[in-house]
Protein backbone atom coordinates (compact mmCIF):
# COMPACT_ATOMS: atom_id res chain seq x y z
CA UNK A 1 0.00 0.00 0.00
CA UNK A 2 0.84 3.48 -0.57
CA UNK A 3 -0.61 6.75 -0.26
CA UNK A 4 -0.84 6.98 -4.31
CA UNK A 5 -3.52 4.58 -4.14
CA UNK A 6 -4.99 5.55 -1.22
CA UNK A 7 -8.10 7.34 -3.10
CA UNK A 8 -6.73 11.19 -1.88
CA UNK A 9 -7.70 14.40 -3.39
CA UNK A 10 -4.66 15.92 -5.22
CA UNK A 11 -4.09 19.04 -3.15
CA UNK A 12 -3.44 16.28 -0.14
CA UNK A 13 -1.58 13.66 -1.67
CA UNK A 14 0.97 17.00 -2.56
CA UNK A 15 1.35 17.69 0.23
CA UNK A 16 1.78 14.65 1.61
CA UNK A 17 4.59 14.40 -1.15
CA UNK A 18 5.98 17.87 -0.09
CA UNK A 19 6.24 16.52 3.21
CA UNK A 20 8.41 13.69 2.08
CA UNK A 21 6.33 10.91 2.96
CA UNK A 22 6.86 7.81 0.64
CA UNK A 23 4.90 5.09 2.16
CA UNK A 24 3.00 5.27 5.19
CA UNK A 25 3.35 3.58 8.33
CA UNK A 26 1.33 0.86 9.75
CA UNK A 27 -0.96 3.26 12.14
CA UNK A 28 -1.47 5.08 9.06
CA UNK A 29 -2.75 2.48 6.94
CA UNK A 30 -4.86 0.99 9.18
CA UNK A 31 -6.24 5.12 9.90
CA UNK A 32 -6.90 6.04 6.43
CA UNK A 33 -9.45 4.00 5.20
CA UNK A 34 -11.18 3.43 8.83
CA UNK A 35 -11.81 7.20 8.89
CA UNK A 36 -12.36 7.79 5.45
CA UNK A 37 -14.97 4.92 6.17
CA UNK A 38 -16.66 7.25 8.39
CA UNK A 39 -15.46 4.94 11.71
CA UNK A 40 -14.85 6.66 15.27
CA UNK A 41 -11.21 5.15 15.82
CA UNK A 42 -9.40 4.42 18.95
CA UNK A 43 -5.44 3.33 18.34
CA UNK A 44 -3.09 2.51 20.45
CA UNK A 45 -0.05 4.05 19.40
CA UNK A 46 3.52 5.41 20.31
CA UNK A 47 4.87 8.96 19.23
CA UNK A 48 7.13 8.53 16.45
CA UNK A 49 4.71 6.31 14.75
CA UNK A 50 3.18 8.65 12.52
CA UNK A 51 0.21 8.42 14.37
CA UNK A 52 -0.49 12.41 13.36
CA UNK A 53 -0.71 11.93 10.02
CA UNK A 54 -2.53 9.09 10.59
CA UNK A 55 -5.74 11.51 11.91
CA UNK A 56 -4.89 14.63 9.64
CA UNK A 57 -4.18 12.95 6.31
CA UNK A 58 -7.94 11.62 6.41
CA UNK A 59 -9.59 14.18 8.24
CA UNK A 60 -8.58 17.15 6.37
CA UNK A 61 -9.07 14.86 2.59
CA UNK A 62 -12.18 14.33 4.23
CA UNK A 63 -13.38 17.85 4.29
CA UNK A 64 -11.41 18.76 0.85
CA UNK A 65 -14.31 18.79 -1.28
CA UNK A 66 -16.33 20.12 1.19
CA UNK A 67 -14.15 22.75 2.16
CA UNK A 68 -14.92 26.01 -0.30
CA UNK A 69 -18.47 25.50 1.60
CA UNK A 70 -17.30 24.49 5.38
CA UNK A 71 -14.62 27.08 5.41
CA UNK A 72 -15.11 29.11 8.56
CA UNK A 73 -16.41 32.62 8.23
CA UNK A 74 -13.27 35.12 7.46
CA UNK A 75 -12.74 39.08 7.90
CA UNK A 76 -13.41 40.50 4.63
CA UNK A 77 -9.94 41.39 3.51
CA UNK A 78 -10.97 44.34 1.24
CA UNK A 79 -12.84 45.77 4.48
CA UNK A 80 -9.74 44.58 7.03
CA UNK A 81 -8.15 47.82 8.82
CA UNK A 82 -5.48 46.81 11.17
CA UNK A 83 -7.07 47.72 14.86
CA UNK A 84 -10.56 47.81 14.02
CA UNK A 85 -12.65 45.38 15.05
CA UNK A 86 -13.33 43.09 12.14
CA UNK A 87 -13.53 39.65 14.04
CA UNK A 88 -15.26 36.85 13.64
CA UNK A 89 -15.99 34.16 15.77
CA UNK A 90 -14.31 30.44 15.24
CA UNK A 91 -16.24 27.85 14.71
CA UNK A 92 -13.75 24.82 13.89
CA UNK A 93 -15.00 21.78 12.17
CA UNK A 94 -11.59 20.16 13.97
CA UNK A 95 -10.56 20.32 17.22
CA UNK A 96 -7.72 18.31 18.81
CA UNK A 97 -7.08 18.24 21.99
CA UNK A 98 -3.37 18.12 23.12
CA UNK A 99 -2.26 17.26 26.77
CA UNK A 100 0.85 19.53 26.35
CA UNK A 101 2.08 22.95 24.21
CA UNK A 102 4.79 20.80 23.17
CA UNK A 103 2.67 18.45 21.53
CA UNK A 104 0.09 21.18 20.50
CA UNK A 105 2.86 23.21 18.81
CA UNK A 106 4.43 19.58 16.97
CA UNK A 107 0.82 18.75 15.55
CA UNK A 108 0.02 22.38 14.67
CA UNK A 109 3.32 22.31 12.33
CA UNK A 110 2.37 19.13 10.84
CA UNK A 111 -1.51 20.85 10.05
CA UNK A 112 -0.12 23.64 8.30
CA UNK A 113 1.99 20.92 5.91
CA UNK A 114 -1.26 19.15 5.24
CA UNK A 115 -3.77 22.40 5.17
CA UNK A 116 -1.68 24.04 2.26
CA UNK A 117 -3.58 25.18 -0.39
CA UNK A 118 -6.82 23.43 1.27
CA UNK A 119 -8.44 26.86 2.37
CA UNK A 120 -8.67 25.25 5.73
CA UNK A 121 -7.10 27.12 8.43
CA UNK A 122 -5.53 25.95 11.34
CA UNK A 123 -5.08 27.67 14.95
CA UNK A 124 -3.59 26.46 17.67
CA UNK A 125 -3.72 27.77 21.62
CA UNK A 126 -2.50 26.71 25.06
CA UNK A 127 -1.87 27.25 28.52
CA UNK A 128 0.85 29.59 29.13
CA UNK A 129 1.47 31.34 25.45
CA UNK A 130 0.28 34.50 24.54
CA UNK A 131 -4.00 34.54 25.36
CA UNK A 132 -3.81 37.69 23.37
CA UNK A 133 -2.13 36.86 20.90
CA UNK A 134 -4.02 32.99 20.32
CA UNK A 135 -7.73 35.46 20.29
CA UNK A 136 -6.38 37.37 17.63
CA UNK A 137 -5.32 33.96 15.13
CA UNK A 138 -9.02 32.36 16.27
CA UNK A 139 -10.63 35.79 15.02
CA UNK A 140 -9.09 35.57 11.79
CA UNK A 141 -10.96 32.69 10.70
CA UNK A 142 -10.31 28.67 12.49
CA UNK A 143 -11.21 25.48 10.88
CA UNK A 144 -8.64 22.67 12.18
CA UNK A 145 -8.18 23.79 16.23
CA UNK A 146 -5.43 22.39 18.02
CA UNK A 147 -5.86 23.18 21.48
CA UNK A 148 -4.76 22.05 25.27
CA UNK A 149 -7.72 21.47 27.64
CA UNK A 150 -7.43 24.18 29.86
CA UNK A 151 -6.99 26.99 27.02
CA UNK A 152 -9.53 25.13 25.26
CA UNK A 153 -12.18 25.41 28.21
CA UNK A 154 -11.16 29.07 28.72
CA UNK A 155 -11.85 30.02 25.52
CA UNK A 156 -14.86 28.19 25.42
CA UNK A 157 -16.08 30.06 28.44
CA UNK A 158 -16.46 33.20 25.67
CA UNK A 159 -19.43 32.50 23.00
CA UNK A 160 -18.31 35.44 20.88
CA UNK A 161 -14.74 33.73 20.85
CA UNK A 162 -15.41 30.28 19.90
CA UNK A 163 -18.28 27.60 19.24
CA UNK A 164 -18.00 24.01 19.05
CA UNK A 165 -21.66 23.79 17.14
CA UNK A 166 -19.95 22.72 13.60
CA UNK A 167 -17.20 20.24 14.85
CA UNK A 168 -16.99 16.90 12.57
CA UNK A 169 -14.36 15.28 14.28
CA UNK A 170 -12.92 15.40 17.83
CA UNK A 171 -8.93 14.08 18.40
CA UNK A 172 -7.98 13.30 21.94
CA UNK A 173 -4.12 12.94 21.04
CA UNK A 174 -2.08 11.00 24.05
CA UNK A 175 -5.12 10.72 25.82
CA UNK A 176 -3.44 8.48 28.33
CA UNK A 177 -1.39 11.77 29.15
CA UNK A 178 -5.04 13.31 29.86
CA UNK A 179 -6.14 10.72 33.11
CA UNK A 180 -4.72 13.12 36.00
CA UNK A 181 -7.98 14.08 38.30
CA UNK A 182 -9.78 16.89 36.45
CA UNK A 183 -9.80 15.00 33.23
CA UNK A 184 -13.03 13.71 33.55
CA UNK A 185 -14.58 17.12 34.64
CA UNK A 186 -12.63 18.56 31.81
CA UNK A 187 -13.78 16.42 28.94
CA UNK A 188 -17.43 16.75 30.43
CA UNK A 189 -17.00 20.23 29.85
CA UNK A 190 -15.89 20.31 26.45
CA UNK A 191 -18.82 17.87 25.52
CA UNK A 192 -21.53 19.47 26.62
CA UNK A 193 -20.33 23.37 26.89
CA UNK A 194 -19.17 24.09 23.48
CA UNK A 195 -22.78 23.23 21.59
CA UNK A 196 -21.51 19.81 20.10
CA UNK A 197 -23.58 18.19 18.28
CA UNK A 198 -22.74 14.89 19.47
CA UNK A 199 -24.59 12.95 16.44
CA UNK A 200 -22.10 14.84 13.62
CA UNK A 201 -18.83 14.11 15.37
CA UNK A 202 -16.68 11.13 14.83
CA UNK A 203 -14.28 10.55 17.73
CA UNK A 204 -10.23 9.46 17.62
CA UNK A 205 -9.05 8.80 20.53
CA UNK A 206 -5.12 8.03 20.31
CA UNK A 207 -2.93 6.85 22.83
CA UNK A 208 0.14 4.54 24.53
CA UNK A 209 -2.29 2.96 26.62
CA UNK A 210 -5.65 2.06 27.16
CA UNK A 211 -6.78 2.07 30.22
CA UNK A 212 -9.67 1.61 31.62
CA UNK A 213 -11.18 5.29 31.88
CA UNK A 214 -10.51 5.52 28.01
CA UNK A 215 -13.11 2.35 27.33
CA UNK A 216 -15.77 3.65 29.42
CA UNK A 217 -15.24 6.93 26.95
CA UNK A 218 -15.12 4.78 24.01
CA UNK A 219 -18.01 2.81 25.22
CA UNK A 220 -20.28 6.02 26.12
CA UNK A 221 -19.19 8.37 23.20
CA UNK A 222 -17.70 5.90 19.97
CA UNK A 223 -20.52 4.03 17.65
CA UNK A 224 -16.87 1.36 16.39
CA UNK A 225 -14.03 1.13 17.86
CA UNK A 226 -12.11 -0.17 14.89
CA UNK A 227 -8.07 0.37 15.35
CA UNK A 228 -5.99 -1.38 17.48
CA UNK A 229 -2.59 -1.59 17.10
CA UNK A 230 0.83 -1.94 19.46
P1 LIG B 1 4.34 11.22 15.11
O1 LIG B 1 4.23 9.80 15.55
O2 LIG B 1 3.05 11.72 14.51
O3 LIG B 1 4.85 12.13 16.18
O4 LIG B 1 5.38 11.27 13.89
C1 LIG B 1 6.75 11.01 14.06
C2 LIG B 1 7.58 11.54 12.89
O5 LIG B 1 7.42 10.76 11.73
C3 LIG B 1 7.24 12.96 12.49
O6 LIG B 1 8.43 13.70 12.37
C4 LIG B 1 6.57 12.82 11.15
O7 LIG B 1 6.79 13.95 10.35
C5 LIG B 1 7.18 11.56 10.58
N1 LIG B 1 6.29 10.78 9.68
C6 LIG B 1 4.98 10.53 9.87
N2 LIG B 1 4.49 9.75 8.88
C7 LIG B 1 5.51 9.49 8.04
C8 LIG B 1 5.64 8.73 6.81
N3 LIG B 1 4.60 8.07 6.28
N4 LIG B 1 6.85 8.68 6.22
C9 LIG B 1 7.90 9.33 6.78
N5 LIG B 1 7.86 10.07 7.92
C10 LIG B 1 6.68 10.15 8.55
Amino acid sequence: ANFDTAGLHPVMLNNVKLAGYETPTPIQRYCLPAIKMGYDVVAVAQTGSGKTAAYLIPILNALMGKAKKLAAPRPNPAQFVEGVDQAVRAEPLVVIVCPSRELAVQVFSEARKFCYRTMLRPCVIYGGGPAMEQRAQLQKGCDILIASPGRLIDFMDDTRLLSLRRVRYMVIDEADEMLHDDWKTDFDTIMSGGEIEEGNVRYMLFSATFPKQFRDIAKNHLAETHVRLR
